[in-house]
């Protein structure tokens, strides 16, 4: 059941001795998306699916399944929710359920004023997912359109869920269609559709994108009549070259933005000084 919060603005200095430095830099949801997966060059990528699931993402599991490829799910709170046989195929078959909000909004600064409602955009799928989820999962957020603010972290962060959520999440791959001499060299996959290409054209522009840099975090699509054909075609070609398939708790990188299980209960924060309690709480 979703819980009630109210915001209250704590006047002074809150302490809590079990935070260094270094934790409070790099654990919990970051102020900035993280750009960086240390992919590139590596020869490995990282396939993410967002928006869905959806009856389209049926038959991205069977292309995985088939090439033995575990990838990542971002959903969508609100489409999950009349799929949650999907999402229980994710787990089943070894991908990793992650977080991409309950409605898909452009988080703006809108809900800046606004905490409880922006803990709602992920507490609701949370609240989802986490039933699917095998034990010792790690939770990964991706903000919607990659568009995030500082100041949103420091909200959720308070959040005795959220703060254990790794992320925002972004992309090296797939973020953008790009011509070059009548050549595609980079595509993504809702673009490509609305420009009625193929499967095959647009899969041209994601592997030769994933070449350039030799791996990384890919961003598709598993909403689409045309998601599994791209994937089955994105997958061949890259096993084929000898590229290994990882789920993003695979990334090595990623590991220093897990918040320490000895982290306190609510962040340290910079004045003015939020911190969010339970209604029941308030006296
Ligand atoms: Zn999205």
């Amino acid at each position: 059941m979703r819980q009630l919060w109210m915001s209250a603005i704590v006047a002074g200095a809150l302490s809590f001795g079990a935070a260094t430095a270094a934790d409070s830099d790099l654990a919990w949801l970051q102020r900035s998306s993280i750009f960086h997966s240390g992919l590139r060059q590596a020869h490995t990528i990282a396939l993410t699916f967002d928006d869905g699931p959806n009856k389209n993402t049926g038959p991205v599991l069977d292309v995985l399944k088939a090439h033995n490829v575990k990838a990542t799910f971002f959903v969508v709170g609100e489409v999950a929710a009349t799929h949650h046989n999907m999402l229980a195929r994710i787990s089943n078959e070894g991908s990793l359920i992650a977080n991409h909000s309950a409605t898909h909004p452009l988080l703006t600064g809108l809900y800046d004023n606004d905490p409880e409602k922006l803990i709602h955009q992920l507490r609701m799928v949370h609240d989802e997912i986490a039933p699917y989820m095998k034990p010792g999962d790690k939770f990964y957020f991706r903000a919607p359109y990659g568009y995030w603010r500082s100041a949103h972290a420091a909200i959720l962060n308070a959040d005795p869920v959220l703060r254990d959520y790794i992320g925002p999440i972004y992309w090296d791959i797939g973020g953008q269609i790009s011509m070059r001499d009548g050549y595609i060299m980079s595509s993504t996959d809702w673009d490509c559709w609305r420009h009625k290409w193929s499967a095959q054209t647009c899969a041209k522009g994601y592997l030769r994108e994933i070449r350039r840099s030799d791996g990384g975090v890919v961003l598709m699509h598993s909403l689409y009549a045309k998601s599994a054909e791209l994937a089955d075609t994105v997958i061949e070609a890259m096993q084929e070259e000898g590229y290994r398939f990882v789920r993003l708790d695979e990334v090595p990188e990623y590991r220093q933005y897990e918040t320490p299980q000895t982290a306190p209960a609510v962040a340290q924060l910079s004045s003015p000084q939020m911190v969010l309690v339970r209604n029941e709480d308030v006296k």
